[in-house]
């Protein structure tokens, strides 16, 4: 059988990995946009295989990365399944309509629009995305799923966001039984909400993410204890501000369930706390919604408190009254607002009322990819562009890892140690930049004896 690496490879979008059978029988693994480089549109626009070819869809998660560019293959005319968990179904649902909006605005004249959208209009519509749904099956974590007499497949639990699977594919050819296992992205163990990853037993090969495989988190302190320091420092002792970047899709709502501890603590007595984000909200009832999903202390929290996301200090923004409230509320306050990187969203606007406020302290919580306005706040610098304006930076900016919904070196070698059940022929590193990728290829090579692989996208692997 062949293993094609059509995305994700050598960068973090993009995400999509191809087995074809010798039968013929042809499987994608994720389907995401790539929106790293500037040509993304032709990209995600030109297919690098025929949706008509290609049978089954698997999906490991919502992420846009991994689950983007479904409804473009849908629009052209890919008729096949596509499965997954039942939280990603949910987000995955409310992910790609946001897609759309996104795709849209973008596309509208006079906007500052991206290099992408500018050569065509959109990629698809809300059809093609209801489409996409309409061809959507969900199935449960650790069960197999008999897709045919040569192939099986098991979505493991894998952390990161709600309902992420990694997927391991059990292949029957002729009397040989080859199983392949796809990590998706991991999370972290002991993570907020989310389960812990569980890895993919007695696998003759590995695909994995290597996304953070050169860094070393910094976790000296847990969740609520990190955000404690914060309140305390920058919202109680001075009565000030602090403004938390987060994307909508998880962390939003780690932010919000470890705030929520912190109140039950009587810490957050008097400090407001809003959110804002149209999707984080969306997401946030999700969350609640599968709550058979979340992890043990989460389960726990909502046993004893009822919900893992209400609070009497916390505002949901919705409406434009609201929003002015937020922006004119005078004592301490905290608000999470999206997107993660400070490109695009609400947050902008909250970045830009509240950048030359001294008393402001702007944390973020996650990645921020070069050239992002998160990126350039992290650099130190004195000034920043926000649409075309220069704003001096007196708040205070600040980062922390805890919140992180990836793995770090650590987390990654344990987890594909775990893996190694002496079978294990390859690992196969995708979901990285390149540079980081290299380093930690040689970082496990000296951890383990297995053959290890750096794809270029378009390569193909005869396994
Ligand atoms: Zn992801």
């Amino acid at each position: 059988m062949k293993l094609n690496f059509w995305g994700a490879a050598k960068q973090v979008t993009g995400s999509m990995h191809q087995l074809v059978l010798k039968s013929g029988y042809n499987v994608l693994i994720d389907c995401g946009l790539q929106y790293e480089r500037g040509d993304s549109l032709e990209v995600n626009h030109d297919l690098p295989v025929n949706p008509k070819e290609v049978d089954l869809i698997l999906l490991t998660h919502a992420h846009i990365d991994h689950s983007g560019n479904i409804p473009t293959f849908i629009k052209k005319g890919y008729d096949g399944n596509i499965i997954c968990t039942e939280p990603t179904y949910a987000l995955a649902e409310s992910l790609l309509s946001d897609s759309v909006n996104v795709q849209l605005a973008e596309s509208k004249p006079g906007k500052n629009k991206r290099k992408w959208v500018r050569h065509t209009s959109v990629l698809y519509g809300q059809k093609d995305v209801n489409h996409a749904m309409n061809k959507t099956l969900t199935y449960p974590f650790l069960k197999w799923f008999e897709v045919n007499e040569e192939l099986r497949f098991m979505f493991y639990p894998a952390g990161h966001i709600l309902g992420a699977a990694s997927i391991l594919l059990e292949i029957r050819e002729r009397n040989t039984i080859t199983r392949i296992g796809f990590t998706g992205d991991l999370g972290q163990i002991n993570a907020k909400i989310v389960v812990d990853p569980m890895p993919m037993p007695e696998l003759d090969y590995l695909v994995s993410e290597s996304t953070y495989g050169n860094r070393l988190h910094k976790n000296e302190f847990s969740p609520e204890e990190e955000l404690e320091r914060y309140i305390q420092k920058n919202c109680i002792n001075i009565r000030g501000r602090i403004v938390i970047p987060a994307f909508s899709v998880g962390r939003t709502q780690a932010i919000l369930f470890t705030l929520n501890k912190l109140y039950r603590k009587g810490i957050l007595k008097g400090i407001r706390v809003f959110t804002d984000s149209k999707l984080g909200i969306q997401s946030t009832k999700i969350h609640a919604a599968y709550d058979s999903y979340l992890n043990e202390e989460a389960k726990k929290f909502i046993e004893e408190y009822g919900s893992l996301f209400e609070f009497p200090e916390l505002r949901v923004i919705q409406t434009e009254s609201e929003q002015k409230e937020m922006a004119y509320h005078s004592g301490p306050s905290i608000i999470v607002s999206s997107a993660g990187m400070i490109e695009g969203g609400r947050i902008q606007q909250h970045i830009r009322n509240n950048i030359q406020n001294p008393m402001c302290t702007i944390l973020i919580a996650g990645y921020c990819a070069k050239g992002t306005l998160g990126y350039r706040l992290l650099q130190g610098q004195n000034s920043v562009k926000i649409k075309n304006k220069e704003h001096a930076v007196f708040a205070k900016i600040r980062s922390t890892d805890v919140f992180s919904a990836h793995p770090d070196r650590t987390g990654l070698v344990d987890y594909i140690k775990n893996s190694e059940s002496g079978k294990l022929k390859k690992i196969f590193l995708v979901h990285g930049e390149a540079q980081n990728m290299t380093e930690f290829g040689e970082f496990l090579g000296e951890q383990i004896n297995t053959e290890i692989v750096i794809p270029e996208k378009g390569m193909s692997f005869e396994i």
